[in-house]
């Protein structure tokens, strides 16, 4: 990776080079549409994209309810748009990942895992990752048959039988997408009301390959090369049984990732970052925006535009330091 961008400084001269205007760390909608923002303030934004570029919304087969594209538009479709439209205007985007942070004084200080940056104002757009369910067999048969993304990992299970973990509106999505491949979609879910929006309670329903087993949890993932089965503990009578499965998919929520904010950044009881309707975090010049500081809506859409709010304040903030 080349480290000879401007603000981009070796281990050991950081504190010689010009720090960066706008360090936007995440390459989802918020982080985008933030350097979009940053970039045509000519505020010249570097954007660190962390592991996932484009975010948790690049891996939705299609975003139906984004304005603007009436047909639906893939998720890394328009993950790629975001980034373009951001490049255009002059943003610059780094495959790079944000390890640790001193915000204590500004300009603030950001390590990754490549390099070192220092930034007089930072846009955090981290995201959420997804939750694990933490029972036997889960972890030692992820890619095994135990996934968390249905657009990456569905075309895997052609004619085969799956269960999906989750009554959101991730799981019924992502169930949905999953009946292209799959011969049955089963939903276990821990209660016997769905949480998902209606519309996709109603597909969801009226697609002959999915069913459901309700208040039910899973206790353990069997397998031994791969995922054979799943064992069931129905939450009301207690009952425990084995399910054979091929696959098993788990949308049970997401956590933010802001474990490198801790206790510099003030959060709530679940790690979202705290923002003000100006999107400023407890530290001035820093901002968030996206899942990582909403816990409310997580929609591409609400992420979008926190992601623009927190780029128009960062730039009113850099023009207030001057005067
Ligand atoms: P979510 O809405 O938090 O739903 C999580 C689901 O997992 C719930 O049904 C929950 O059960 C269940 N769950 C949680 N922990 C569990 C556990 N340990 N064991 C078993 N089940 C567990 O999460 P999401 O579906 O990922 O959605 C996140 C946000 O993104 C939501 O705001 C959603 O509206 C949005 N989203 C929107 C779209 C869309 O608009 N098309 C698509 C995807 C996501 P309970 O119901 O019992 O709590």
């Amino acid at each position: 990776m080349e480290l000879n961008l401007t603000g981009i400084t070796g281990p050991s001269s950081v504190q010689s080079d010009k720090p960066l205007k706008v360090l936007v760390i995440g390459s989802g909608p918020a982080g985008f549409a933030a350097a979009l923002y940053a970039a045509r303030a000519e505020l010249e934004p570097l954007v660190l994209t962390g592991m996932e570029l484009g975010g948790q919304a690049a891996l939705t087969n299609t975003i139906e309810n984004y304005p603007g594209f009436p047909e639906g538009v893939g998720g890394s479709e328009l993950g790629d748009l975001f980034q373009r439209q951001a490049e255009r205007f002059g943003a610059r985007v780094e495959f790079d990942t944000a390890t640790s942070v001193d915000l204590s004084q500004r300009p603030f200080y950001v390590k990754t895992e490549s390099g070192e940056y220092r930034a007089e104002a930072l846009i955090i757009a981290t995201g959420a990752s997804p939750n694990h369910l933490d029972v036997p067999g889960e972890s030692e048969l992820t890619g095994k048959g135990v996934s968390y993304c249905a657009t990456c990992d569905g075309w895997f299970f052609k004619d085969k039988k799956v269960v999906v973990v989750g009554g959101g509106d991730s799981a019924l999505e992502e169930a949905l997408y999953l009946t292209r491949h799959a011969a049955t979609v089963t939903i276990v879910h821990r209660r016997d009301e769905l949480r998902a929006g209606l519309i996709l309670q109603r597909r969801a329903k009226e697609n002959p390959k999915i069913d459901y087993i309700w208040d039910t949890v899973v206790t353990g993932i069997v397998g031994e090369e791969k995922v054979e089965a799943v064992r069931l503990k129905n939450v009301k009578t207690g009952e425990e049984s084995t399910f054979e499965t091929d696959g098993v998919f788990i949308f049970i929520g997401h956590t933010p990732n802001t474990q490198i904010f801790e206790g510099q950044l003030e959060m709530d009881d679940l790690g979202y970052l705290v923002v003000d309707s100006l999107m400023q975090t407890s530290v001035p010049g820093v901002y968030a925006a996206g899942e990582a500081a909403d816990p409310h809506f997580r929609q591409v859409i609400t992420s979008a535009g926190m992601g623009a709010g927190a780029a128009i304040q960062a730039g009113r903030f850099l023009e207030a330091q001057e005067d």
